[in-house]
């Protein structure tokens, strides 16, 4: 047993079961054993990897993106430039790289702020960002509300923890985390009011629901409503309401049980994106999407930016630049089990790589 399944079968055996959230944040964030509070957990060492991670490509078409939108916002002489769960700082240093070299007004108008609860990624995003001077944040809610924001957020969404229910008849019931013989395992609670509706569910069916993400989601819709700016989510997950358990704990990049090793594993789930869009929306700004990563690469140039540095890569290097952006790209892997959404001020038209309608 993990230090933190001895924990959580102390407190559960003390209070009972745990809501599946309750868990989840345990797992990746409880102040002593939590997944994030002491593990390098991206990258080939590591137990997942990430876009930004794979070609610095994707990192400089979001800076160029979000440099784009400050323009067309009229270039605002300050502003709060927001990465949600920025991890190793990868992306946030290749965005701020392109967008210095196309729009250096941008990044002079620009107060970083990162927002994460890691202490060992705070470390990664120092070495890579400290030259920009950033704020370092445990919460959005902890950023100055009092200029314009740009934001961005990769695979930061499927890290908020989620709640289950189980449908039996009517009703709903929460999914929680007890003890069974001695060992976390998932048990089904009472009967919750829920705010979802899934008439189609059949019995037994699971639906999840992120309160944190959606928080979040609000707040930002919020944010720009009042000051303006625009936001960027990226990440995997669903563009219909449905249902399904789609929890996962990932190990050294494999697929694990999650009840082994809490707060040894990465835990994730799905994203949903109407709910994050709706509450967006409920804040006051517009959203865009959901198009598939694929299209909204491709639709900001990345094959071109691809096609130029290629003609100037040694072989071996242009071998592995195609590879790496044809994982981003391709249907068959990220190009469209992961999403993009944004958010904009009400009436602002889509910006480049969205179209007008719902595209998924
Ligand atoms: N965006 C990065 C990292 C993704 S991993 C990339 O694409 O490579 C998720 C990141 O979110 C990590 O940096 C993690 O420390 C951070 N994180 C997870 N849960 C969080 C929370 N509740 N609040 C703030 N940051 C969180």
């Amino acid at each position: 047993m993990s230090a933190l399944a001895r924990k959580l079968a102390a407190r559960i055996a003390a209070g009972g079961p745990l809501p599946v959230d309750a868990y989840m944040a345990a797992c990746l964030a409880d102040e002593e054993f939590g997944y994030y509070r002491r593990t390098n957990a991206i990258g080939a060492a590591g137990d997942f990897t990430t876009a930004p991670e794979i070609a610095q490509i994707f990192g400089e078409l979001i800076g160029l993106w979000l440099a784009d939108q400050w323009q067309a916002q009229g270039s605002p002489p300050r502003f709060n430039l927001v990465e949600l769960g920025p991890g190793r700082g990868v992306l946030m240093q290749d965005a701020l790289r392109a967008a210095a070299q196309a729009l250096p007004a941008f990044v002079a108008a620009a107060r970083l702020h990162l927002v994460d609860i890691s202490v060992p990624m705070r470390d990664e995003q120092r070495h890579r960002l400290g030259a920009y001077g950033p704020s370092w944040h445990a919460d959005l809610a902890d950023v100055p509300n009092d200029a314009p924001l740009f934001a961005v957020a990769n695979e930061f969404f499927d890290a908020l923890p989620v709640r289950q229910h189980v449908r039996r008849g009517a009703a709903w019931h929460a999914r929680r985390v007890g003890l069974r013989e001695g060992r976390l395992g998932f048990v089904e609670g009472d009967a919750v009011e829920v705010d979802f509706e899934r008439p189609q569910a059949p019995e037994g069916a699971i639906v999840e629901t992120c309160p944190a993400g959606e928080a979040i989601a609000a707040a930002l819709g919020t944010r720009i409503a009042e000051h303006g700016g625009a936001a960027l989510a990226i990440d995997y997950g669903t563009a219909v309401p449905g249902w399904g358990d789609t929890l996962q704990a990932l190990r050294k990049h494999k697929h694990v049980d999650v009840f082994d090793r809490p707060g040894e594993c990465d835990l994730t789930a799905h994203v949903d994106f109407p709910a994050l869009m709706a509450a967006a929306r409920k804040g006051g700004a517009a959203s865009y999407g959901i198009v598939g990563q694929g299209a909204f690469l491709t639709r900001l140039g990345l094959p071109v930016r691809l096609g130029r540095l290629l003609k100037s890569a040694p072989p071996r290097q242009a071998r592995d630049l195609a590879k790496a952006s044809q994982r981003l790209l391709d249907p068959r892997e990220m190009g469209t089990l992961f999403k993009v959404v944004c958010f904009v001020p009400a009436g602002a038209s889509p910006p480049p790589g969205f179209a007008a309608e719902l595209e998924i």
